[in-house]
């Protein structure tokens, strides 16, 4: 299908946008089968050297209760993800410049020890060398979210960067032979529809593997404050064509998209998505991990896990 920019812009503000999904659905099912990938994400550090406007964890937010794991207990809680049935570990943080580079190649070559285990990881931009040493050590997949593809609205966003430098980032990964991600935000302050085409199209450009796409969520105490947030049906229709766009790409239903709508979360199963990401972040830090306001229920590994697959089994998928 020939999905240009005039199409998907026309597709993006249909009244009925109806057979674009049954279309997603269906290559879905095609390509990846009834799986969904279930993703354990643990959030290392919330420490974070950026101001990025939208996001609970920037700087300047003094309100943040900031933490940086300890490396027994990372690897203390990928092994109880592990020991219920997680593939995939996801290593999260803020761009925090105190990360010890060694004990985080340690953590990762504990995690491969572990078995036939994906390590992910989701630190922010780093030197090149940084990425180069990670992978060496195992890592896997990358994600790095280039947020918006609008270069003057990625400046008023990032006030410390630059779209340049976010896509440099994520050409450099994919040289290094990662497994790459990407994916923005629908809904913020000032985004069109065109730029949400670029996005999609950006995407298909950088060849990414994965794609993460999730609405905005206005939290207090950043300066987006009293924004609204994105919209749930806007959020669906991108992953539609995320999907259409990129037949083999893992794709998933964020968290964000839940925290506005448990109904529309799963309708997107149904919209072309094919991953799911689990907080399994241990107590007490789970909470301090905050980008933008949401209920967090204590640490439950294996009970959420159980849930989350019976939650998808009743919709006639199955939780892998
Ligand atoms: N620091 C790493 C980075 O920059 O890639 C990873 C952590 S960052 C907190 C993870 C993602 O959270 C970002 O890529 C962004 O898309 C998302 N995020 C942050 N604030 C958000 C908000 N207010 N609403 C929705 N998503 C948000």
């Amino acid at each position: 299908m020939a999905l240009d920019r005039s199409e998907l812009i026309k597709a993006l503000t249909l009244d009925d946008f109806t057979p674009y999904y049954q279309m997603a659905d269906e290559m879905r099912r095609r390509k990846k089968g009834n799986e969904v990938k279930i993703r354990a994400i643990i959030e290392i550090s919330n420490i974070c050297a950026r101001y990025c406007t939208y996001c609970g964890l920037n700087a300047a937010n003094a309100k943040v209760h900031r933490y940086r794991m300890p490396e027994n207990e990372i690897i203390e809680t990928a092994r109880r993800a592990v020991s219920v049935g997680y593939k995939t570990i996801v290593l999260q943080s803020g761009e925090d410049p105190g990360l010890d580079i060694e004990e985080i190649g340690r953590i990762i070559r504990d995690i491969k020890a572990m078995g036939e285990i994906a390590v992910t990881l989701s630190l922010g931009e780093l030197d090149e060398k940084e990425y180069r040493y990670f992978k060496e050590c195992g890592a896997d997949r990358y994600l790095l979210k280039h947020e918006t593809s609008d270069p003057k609205l990625y400046g008023r966003l990032h006030p410390d960067s630059d779209l340049e430098t976010r896509i440099e980032n994520l050409r450099t990964i994919k040289r290094l032979g990662y497994e790459t991600g990407s994916g923005f935000m629908i809904g913020l302050p000032g985004q069109t529809v065109e730029s949400l085409a670029d996005d999609l199209l950006l995407l298909k450009t950088l060849g990414c593997d994965m794609a993460g796409m999730g609405p905005f969520i206005s939290h207090p105490d950043t300066p987006l404050r009293g924004n609204g947030h994105g919209d749930t049906e806007m959020t669906k229709r991108v992953v539609a064509l995320a999907r259409l766009l990129l037949p083999d790409a893992n794709l998933p239903v964020t968290t964000a998209l839940g925290v506005l709508s448990q109904k529309e979360r799963l309708e997107a199963f149904s919209c072309g998505a094919n991953v799911v990401m689990r907080k399994t972040t241990p107590d007490p830090y789970r909470k301090y991990y905050e980008i933008y306001p949401a209920d967090i229920p204590s640490a439950d590994i294996p009970g959420d896990r159980l849930a989350l697959e019976k939650m998808l089994d009743e919709i006639g998928r199955k939780g892998v």
